[in-house]
């Protein structure tokens, strides 16, 4: 399995060691195992070869153009929640026919942007959405392919930050309204209603619910063909989980057993939109220990990344690995790993048992490929660090790290 091991005493990426990457590129910084990405992209992709599909890879997970890029070679699509993100996504060279806009905010203008590039289709979130999409396709003298994200109200068991697919949540559209919607798009002659859609959480470690989401959508989907409505594409989202702590995650082969019957039985075209399986094993944060305080009895390791790197301990309370870049790996003693940040949340874990390490000793954060760097910010004045991309024994850097004259170039000062 590419990505990152431990050997003769120290990580690597690939073939190279990661004290070297923080060497050249300076702490902290992204560290994205290329292969590893392709890896995880093929598993999927194979797992369902036997129906015709498309793996459009969610690039709010981690929008790298490199990544972006790898990807697009193999055949990927992408799935987008933003006009930035379509832009990243023909950046890097998806062909618009494989890009698919979701999201429950969409404007008029990146509606227009959607239609003026020729995207596969909408997913859509709502009513007003529908008709938002008919008018702006109708100025536009365009007919907008759609499909509906519908809520088929089905648990799938994670964090409540991340479930999706419950009734009380804001995306899709209550099952119960679809003769609604089906009323609504018969009026707008702008659009055209191809697929249907459920996105029901992230970071899922069990199959049972992508299997009672996909008998939900099958259902819906005989029903609006019977009503006229020539549904070929059903879309079943992403949020298959994978291994921060221990979990056991199922293999796409698994959720595929679940979903390929309806598939074949409808002979449809499925889409999937896999962010986090692609990306979060295949990437870590690399940061640098500044300070060993101890206070009272705890120990603290100050940082020099924080939540402005990654947000995910201090927004979900969620875990990630972490580990001395080099030399013994055993715990000797429960310690705090904090950032430099001026917050009590800005924190990678709590009562952590860790190696007695000192200051300037490098320390590598694991799972941090998806939802890192894309939810990077600046709080506190500190530039977004550099992304470094591996491919077997070599490395460089992607993006480059932000410079304090970055953080101020689209400012002036008013008098
Ligand atoms: C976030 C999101 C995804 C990707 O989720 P992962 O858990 O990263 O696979 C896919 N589809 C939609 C609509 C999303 O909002």
């Amino acid at each position: 399995m590419p990505g990152f091991h431990f050997k003769n005493k120290r990580w690597y990426s690939d073939g190279v060691t990661l004290s070297k990457i923080a060497e050249k590129a300076g702490t902290p910084c992204y560290v994205y195992s290329l292969p590893a990405f392709e890896a995880r992209f093929k598993e999927i992709d194979q797992a369902y070869k036997s129906v015709p599909h498309l793996v459009a890879y969610s690039l709010k997970a981690n929008g790298n153009l490199s990544v972006i890029h790898a990807l697009a070679k193999l055949g990927s699509g992408a799935d987008v929640v933003s006009g930035g993100e379509l832009f990243k996504a023909l950046k890097a060279g998806i062909s618009a026919e494989k890009i698919i806009f979701a999201g429950v905010g969409k404007t008029d203008d990146e509606i227009a942007y959607g239609l003026q590039e020729g995207i596969r289709y909408f997913n859509v979130e709502s009513i007003p959405e529908i008709e938002a999409i008919d008018a702006v396709a109708r100025k536009m003298r365009k007919v907008a392919p759609i499909a509906i994200r519908f809520n088929p109200d089905v648990d799938p068991k994670t964090h409540h930050y991340i479930t999706t697919g419950k009734k009380e949540t804001k995306f899709g559209v209550y099952l119960g309204d679809a003769e609604k919607v089906m009323r609504v798009v018969r009026q707008c002659r702008s659009v055209n209603w191809t697929g249907v859609h459920a996105h029901i959480g992230s970071q899922m470690t069990q199959t049972a619910s992508v299997g009672k989401a996909a008998k939900v959508i099958e259902k819906l989907a005989l029903r609006l063909r019977h009503e006229g409505f020539a549904i070929h594409t059903v879309n079943l989202g992403g949020g298959y989980g994978i291994d921060y702590q221990g979990e056991k995650p199922p293999e796409p082969s698994q959720y595929a057993a679940l979903v390929l019957p309806v598939i074949k039985r409808l002979s449809a075209t499925l889409v999937l939109e896999p962010g986090r399986y692609i990306s979060g094993n295949s990437g870590v944060l690399l940061t640098r220990v500044t300070y060993v305080k101890q206070s009272g009895t705890k120990t603290f390791y100050i940082v020099d990344a924080g939540m402005g790197e990654l947000i995910r301990p201090s927004l979900y309370e969620a875990y990630h690995r972490i580990a001395p870049v080099e030399g013994p790996q055993k715990p000797a003693q429960k310690v705090d790993v904090v950032g430099p940040i001026c917050e009590s949340g800005d924190f990678f874990a709590k009562d952590r048992g860790l190696p007695s390490m000192k200051r300037g000793d490098l320390i590598v954060i694991f799972s941090a490929g998806a939802y890192g760097s894309v939810m990077g910010s600046t709080y506190n004045a500190r530039p977004l660090p550099p992304e470094v991309i591996v491919r077997g024994n070599k490395f460089s850097v992607a993006r480059s790290r932000q410079t304090w004259q970055d953080l101020v170039r689209r400012e002036k000062i008013l008098t």
